[in-house]
């Protein structure tokens, strides 16, 4: 046992502390406290195999409580160990998987109860001294998972079964090398979907095929009462479904439009990347209002999830519809291929995301254009998602002091987006996704010019992503390697392009990919059709008039701000997020009243009287605002060739 390892007297303890306290303000000179020395590090990953197979067994039965019960047995040495609870998560960027959720942690050996002690210095991390003769640690614990639903993916109808939160594991391996049989108890009645293979089942007890750690964490099971699985395979060597689960029977029925778009989606995303890293891929997809929204990458299936309604009102959807596209090329952009930095041994070492704009910003790309090749979004509606999203970097003045590449820090800085932000706006937010379909739409439209129409971004995905098809191995890969390959693509200043659009302050939006597109932003008052389908409880944005947006609470009943643009006219009148919105030029406020207001100063000098309320004060703020609704659009310039539709047209 370790000098460190467990404290001579909790007197000891007490005293060092209040000594340090009573002497803390003189610590001017050689007589002041000293540093205590940090307790040794937790053992570092070796790529070694682990001497044995861990068993778990997972019991999801009590989703009443939203308690999933976990029992291992790991097979051990006499002497010390630490066992890690995973911390760094895959596809989250951030060290996001919460730790507080485990609770009741009691661990045997032969029957005795045998002493853990948490690592002082990472929460994650627990030492054990396995006693003399002991061969198997038996370890019990919970995963207490979020009851607030906008938190949790577990419901009484449905639960998004992750292993990183219902399992601990040794440290000083690569992932890859340590063994894991799991078995999974389900609620009585329940279907489940997962990319792992089964080996037994008996009744609502599922036993997996042994696997690694690492295929493990990466293989997620869906579970729940109302299922339903649909082929979207686009032949026998390309096996693709739809895993859905939703809260009520009928929201898993689609039409056969909507089936033929997903079907084109695997169609599309072929020809695009001429490969797959996959045996079969597994959409798993939750449709419901009673657990929260998800989308999370793996290799050979990912964690999808968005409102109730996806199917049956199909109109309301169109900013939300780019989600399976999206995930489904991180199969080849962030699994197959990543970032030499993003890849860690094990779950419990930092990643470094300086090239999340290709990982994330690559993906949103090609995400949004198979999102319009499978005709998921119309062309139109497919321009005015670029325009939104080029409109939305034209209000933000955050890009006059933070670099692109300083955003993929977001996920680390905010806790995977757990800390809200007063104005992200000025601070900036996950521009990296966003941001990076300008450029990355820039990029292709500069190959599409120099090659004269021959190759474009289409030839790069293919070069870059479709090597060594069938294989799930992940091929890393640096700045350097992504320039080398752009270059021998289509030659041109690569290295150039990127440090001047990622790695400098660029205050001006990216907007040159869409002018070389053959379009212009414009604004004007005419709403596009998709929007006025939108749910209203979803929220309403007034970000590129006014300067602000509405939360879902918006509507007919008084609203409540979200976010306030830096700058904005809003903004300069006084408004900040969380006031509540009572009345509109001396009326009652509602949705229609405030447009209608906007559309009434545009032909005078009034300015626009808002009535809010923050922390129970009423205020006046006067906004001096003439400019209209102001919705983006993108409008074509035909001095130039059209290169954007034939980036957003179904490949043949
Ligand atoms: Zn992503």
């Amino acid at each position: 046992m370790s000098r460190w390892f467990f404290p001579s007297s909790a007197v000891a303890i007490c005293a060092a502390f209040f000594l340090s306290l009573s002497i803390g303000t003189h610590a001017q000179n050689s007589a002041g406290p000293q540093p205590v020395p940090l307790p040794p590090p937790v053992p570092a990953p070796v790529d070694k195999p682990y001497g044995g197979t861990i068993s778990l067994s997972v019991d999801l039965t009590n989703v009443n409580d939203r308690m999933v019960t976990v029992r291992e047995s790991i097979p051990v040495k006499a002497g010390e160990i630490t066992l890690l609870y995973p911390q760094w998560l895959p596809g989250n960027h951030s060290p996001s998987n919460l730790v507080a959720n485990l609770a009741g942690l009691v661990i045997t050996a032969d029957g005795k109860r045998v002493p853990w002690l948490r690592d002082r210095v990472n929460m994650w991390a627990f030492h054990i001294d396995v006693p003399k003769d002991a061969t198997t640690l038996d370890i019990n614990f919970q995963y207490l998972a979020p009851i607030n639903p906008e938190q949790g993916r577990i419901s009484t109808k449905f639960a998004d079964l992750t292993w990183n939160s219902v399992l601990l594991y040794p440290a000083g391996y690569f992932a890859r090398r340590i063994p894991f049989a799991a078995e999974l108890r389900l609620p009585v009645g329940w279907k489940f979907a997962t990319a792992l293979d089964v080996k037994s089942q008996n009744g609502n007890v599922v036993q997996f095929k042994e696997t690694t750690l690492n295929t493990l964490i990466d293989s997620p099971v869906y579970a729940g009462a109302n299922f339903k699985r649909v082929d979207i395979s686009s032949g026998a060597d390309n096996l693709v479904y739809l895993d859905l689960f939703a809260d009520k029977p009928e929201q898993l029925e689609m039409t056969p439009e909507e089936l033929q778009y997903h079907k084109n989606l695997v169609i599309q995303a072929r020809k695009l990347f001429h490969s797959r890293h996959y045996d079969h891929y597994d959409f798993l997809f939750s449709l419901s209002d009673t657990v929260g929204g998800k989308g999370l990458e793996h290799h050979q299936s990912s964690e999808d999830g968005t409102r109730a309604n996806y199917f049956t009102d199909w109109a309301a959807g169109v900013p939300a519809r780019a989600l399976l596209p999206h995930e489904y090329t991180h199969s080849w952009n962030g699994k197959f291929r990543r970032p030499a930095d993003l890849w860690t041994a094990n779950f419990n070492e930092p990643m470094q995301n300086d090239l999340l704009w290709v990982y994330e910003g690559l993906t949103d790309y090609y995400g949004n254009v198979l999102t319009a090749r499978s005709g998921m979004r119309t062309p139109e509606e497919a321009r005015d998602i670029f325009a939104q999203i080029a409109a939305s970097f034209q209000i933000s003045p955050g890009r006059t002091w933070r670099s692109l590449d300083d955003t993929t820090n977001q996920p680390i800085i905010t806790a995977h987006g757990a800390l809200q932000q007063s104005w992200p706006t000025w601070q900036r937010s996950f521009d990296y996704y966003p941001e990076s379909d300008l450029v990355w739409l820039d990029a292709d439209t500069i190959i599409r010019e120099q090659s004269n129409g021959k190759k474009s971004l289409d030839d790069f995905a293919k070069l870059f992503f479709g090597i060594d098809n069938g294989s799930y191995v992940t091929v890393t890969y640096t700045l350097e390697d992504l320039v080398k390959a752009m270059n021998s693509l289509q030659p041109y200043d690569w290295e150039g392009f990127f440090r001047k659009r990622v790695y400098d302050v660029a205050p001006q939006v990216p907007m040159n990919g869409i002018t070389q597109g053959g379009y212009r932003l414009v604004y004007n008052d005419i709403e596009p059709e998709w929007l006025k389908h939108m749910d209203p409880t979803r929220g309403t944005s007034l970000a590129t008039s006014l300067g602000f947006t509405l939360k879902g609470d918006g509507g007919e009943k008084p609203g409540s701000t979200g976010t306030v643009v830096w700058d904005s006219p809003a903004f300069k009148a006084g408004m900040t997020p969380e006031m509540q919105l009572q009345a509109v030029n001396d009326q009652a406020f509602s949705l229609p009243n405030l447009r209608a207001a906007i559309l009434a100063a545009e032909k005078n000098n009034e300015p626009i009287k808002l009535l809010v309320k923050r922390d129970g004060e009423f205020t006046t703020l006067m906004v001096d605002y003439h400019g209209g609704l102001r919705f983006p659009h993108l409008e074509r310039v035909e001095s130039t060739p059209d290169r954007l539709d034939a980036i957003l047209a179904p490949v043949e």
